[in-house]
């Protein structure tokens, strides 16, 4: 062997750099790795995706980022497979490909009203407030002025983040690395109310402990249990004594809910067993029809037939993420993920040879940023077992580098593009007395990538 085996991972957020540490951090076999994102920065969801007032999860990208240090492991970033250079090439040029791009794109509630104006998913307000360079920067600004009331669907992590980003005060959040015309929109939001609405109970929300108990500890926002709080049905009171997470969380919400109103500026109103049916509005939202439901003995909601209304000006659905389909690849359009045993795509009931898939792409958009790495190593393990045995292994040499040739006078921010622009962020942050800045504007990362 000549040469290092040669493996390209599509992706940089958690699983793609995850997946890189594993391959180049064994020593049986001599591995080189390209890691090829779309977006001109590495760390996707970290970056994207992790709410910048989360400053200690945040911080997992200095870790993420040591991954790039090492010798064999190249940035190719601002180079989106499908348009710059396709699959088909990459098989050429690697031994192997490892997909890892995610899933971000909205789930829809396909419910009447979804369309009106005031109606926005969680995935483009999350992208907006983090910088994210697809999201106009004045993407919000009409939604936060104009609202006083709105309604967040699904009570998981993400409609946490986004509650509690609508619900602090500016001097809560201002410390952050958020750009500052989100700053000035969050300033000039007229939300004052903030209503979470699941469609199941408390038992069964999938929110984590710590993150709903922030809610509670906003300097000028109370919490209040709206409706549907209590935790009496069969499923709820087995999942309570079966699962110390679902007990911790109900505590907190049971803590929650002798609540009343004491006129505070901000509130978050939490209302249970309501399933959206109907986005109220001519123009634009003007209120939620909801429909309390029942849970069976599984915990899963049916309708009663009654409905109310939710007064709100806003609707924000938090009803999960989304994995797509990349053209050359199987696609499970069911789970919208990509079909695979253990890592390894699956064409029918057979590996497709040379491709494999980690993270939210390879098994849906959940668990925490470390579910990633368990998920990588045994993606990555599964690909080193079959090194030997891939074609390219012991084919023509492949020449080395040829995938810069393909990219032609594409514009590619490498690691030491990367190292500008984060060390441009720094400044820029500092010199408005934070840590950082995120420069959201495509040509300004570029242009800061060339400095
Ligand atoms: P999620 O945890 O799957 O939550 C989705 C929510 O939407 C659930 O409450 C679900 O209710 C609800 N839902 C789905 N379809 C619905 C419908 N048609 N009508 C009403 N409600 C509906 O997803 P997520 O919040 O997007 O988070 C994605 C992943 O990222 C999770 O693993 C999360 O923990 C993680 N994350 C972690 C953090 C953190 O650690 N701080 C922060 C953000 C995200 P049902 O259960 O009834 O389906």
């Amino acid at each position: 062997m000549t040469r290092p085996f040669r493996v390209a991972v599509i992706g940089s957020g958690p699983s793609g750099m995850y997946a890189t540490d594993a391959l180049v951090s064994q020593e049986d076999i001599p591995v080189s790795v390209d890691i090829i994102d779309r977006l001109p920065t590495p760390f996707g969801l970290v970056r994207y995706g992790v709410a910048p007032d989360h400053l200690s999860i945040r911080s997992v990208r200095d870790t993420l980022d040591k991954v790039l240090d090492h010798p064999g492991v190249r940035f190719l970033g601002n180079v989106e497979v499908g348009r710059d250079v396709s699959l088909v090439q990459l098989r050429e040029f690697y031994d192997a490909v490892v997909l890892t791009y995610g899933a971000s794109r909205d789930r829809g509630l396909g419910i009447p009203g979804e369309e009106l104006a005031g109606s926005i998913a969680a995935t483009d307000f999350v992208n907006w407030y983090t910088g994210h360079p697809d999201t106009s920067p004045d993407a919000f600004s009409d939604f936060l002025a104009s609202s006083t009331s709105v309604a967040v669907i699904g009570v998981g992590n993400v409609a946490v983040d986004v509650t509690r980003v609508l619900s602090k005060a500016p001097d809560e959040i201002e410390h952050t690395d958020m750009p500052e015309h989100v700053f000035a929109a969050l300033r000039a939001s007229g939300i004052h109310d903030v209503h979470l609405v699941g469609r199941r109970g408390p038992a069964q929300a999938t929110w984590t402990t710590k993150e709903l108990r922030e809610l509670g500890e906003l300097a000028q926002t109370q919490v209040l249990v709206a409706e549907g709080g209590e935790v009496d049905d069969v499923a709820s009171v087995r999942a309570v004594a079966e699962d110390k997470a679902v007990a911790r969380n109900v505590a907190v919400v049971e803590g929650w809910s002798g609540h009343v109103d004491d006129g505070r500026e901000r509130s978050i109103h939490l209302h249970f067993r309501c399933r959206p049916v109907e986005i109220l509005g001519k123009d634009r939202v003007e209120g939620l029809v909801v429909e309390t439901t029942t849970l069976d003995d599984e915990g899963q909601a049916s309708g009663t037939g009654q409905t109310h209304v939710i007064a709100v000006d806003g609707v924000i659905r938090s009803v999960g993420y989304r994995g797509t389909a990349l053209e050359g690849v199987p696609f499970d359009d069911r789970r919208n993920v990509i079909p695979n045993r253990e890592g390894r795509v699956l064409d029918g009931d057979t590996p497709l040879p040379g491709v494999y898939v980690a993270g939210w792409i390879k098994r849906g958009p959940t668990g925490i940023i470390g579910t990633n790495k368990k998920d990588a190593v045994q993606t990555v393990a599964c690909l080193l077992e079959d090194a030997a045995d891939l074609a390219a292994w012991t084919a023509v040499q492949p020449e080395t580098m040829a995938v810069d040739a393909a990219l032609g006078d594409r514009v590619v921010v490498g690691t030491s593009g990367w190292r500008s622009i984060d060390a441009a962020e720094r400044a820029l942050g500092a010199s408005r007395g934070r840590d950082r800045t995120t420069l959201h504007d495509r040509a300004v990362l570029l242009e800061a990538a060339g400095d």
